[in-house]
């Protein structure tokens, strides 16, 4: 697939997987995507299993991500996990704001904004969820609160950041649901959000960055979204839990 910017695609965990069993996954998928050079691929396991995971893709094409970060940098933040404790894992990317932590967290775009600037800070790259709900789409404020989102959880990078970041658009009811947004639906979104960046910063850095779509995304429907224009890329929640359909969704998008 010719694409304008790289791929990449992302598998998030979430709260799944014990050592042993994330251990198992990742020598899956090391084995069958060895060869793959076309798509960035990140997997992003609980902390718990950053550590053996890490060792176990040393010197493959796959890349170790977490699912959230602390905006501080050492103290007294219980539960928390700071970036240089990530980097002694050598992970290179951070999934913030996913809508799960919106959700259960009350993280705010303000919030996640701090942490995307810790996550620079570190020289990771942070993945950036946004994606509007059921009712916010049935009463036509998809764009509105797409717009809201990019500028608050984005507010404060400058434009060598800004490339550097990873948007993941990811429509709330599309998530664990089975619910895929249609291509249509998904082309706009993602060419409205590459619009607000364009706002933001400029058309050159809009250009550049790479925008994911996530909500339920298989092996056979990742083709027809990864071939859309300004989709550039996949995060993956369920399917990404066990390594053949990871795998396919990837060689089904290159
Ligand atoms: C996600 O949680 O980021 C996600 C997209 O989940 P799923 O693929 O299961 O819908």
């Amino acid at each position: 697939m010719n694409k304008e910017r790289k791929l990449i695609i992302a598998g998030n965990w979430k709260m799944n997987k014990t050592v042993a069993e994330a251990l198992d996954l990742a020598a899956g998928l090391k084995l069958e995507l060895a060869n793959v050079k076309e798509v960035d691929i990140v997997v992003c396991p609980p902390y718990t299993a950053l550590s053996e995971v890490s060792k176990a893709i040393l010197d493959s094409n796959i890349r170790l991500g977490a699912q959230n970060m602390s905006e501080h940098n050492v103290g007294a933040y219980t539960g928390e996990i700071a970036a240089v404790m990530l980097k002694e894992f050598s992970v290179r990317y951070v999934i913030l704001g996913h809508s799960e932590r919106r959700q259960y967290q009350q993280e705010s775009d303000a919030l996640i904004a701090r942490k995307a600037l810790a996550v620079h800070g570190a020289a990771l790259k942070p993945i950036v969820c946004i994606g509007e709900t059921l009712a916010e789409r049935e009463a036509g404020q998809t764009e509105q609160v797409l717009a809201t989102q990019v500028r608050g959880s984005l507010a404060g990078l400058d434009k060598e950041q800004m490339v550097e970041t990873v948007v993941a658009y990811e429509p709330v009811w599309a998530i664990g649901t089975g619910k895929t947004a249609s291509p249509a639906q998904a082309q706009e979104a993602h060419a409205f959000i590459r619009r607000v960046l364009a706002g933001m910063f400029d058309e050159t850095v809009a250009r550049k960055v790479r925008i994911q779509y996530g909500g339920s995304v298989k092996p056979a429907n990742a083709r027809e979204l990864m071939s859309l224009p300004d989709v550039d890329g996949a995060l993956v929640g369920g399917a990404a839990l066990e390594a053949r359909s990871f795998t396919d969704i990837i060689k089904n998008s290159i």
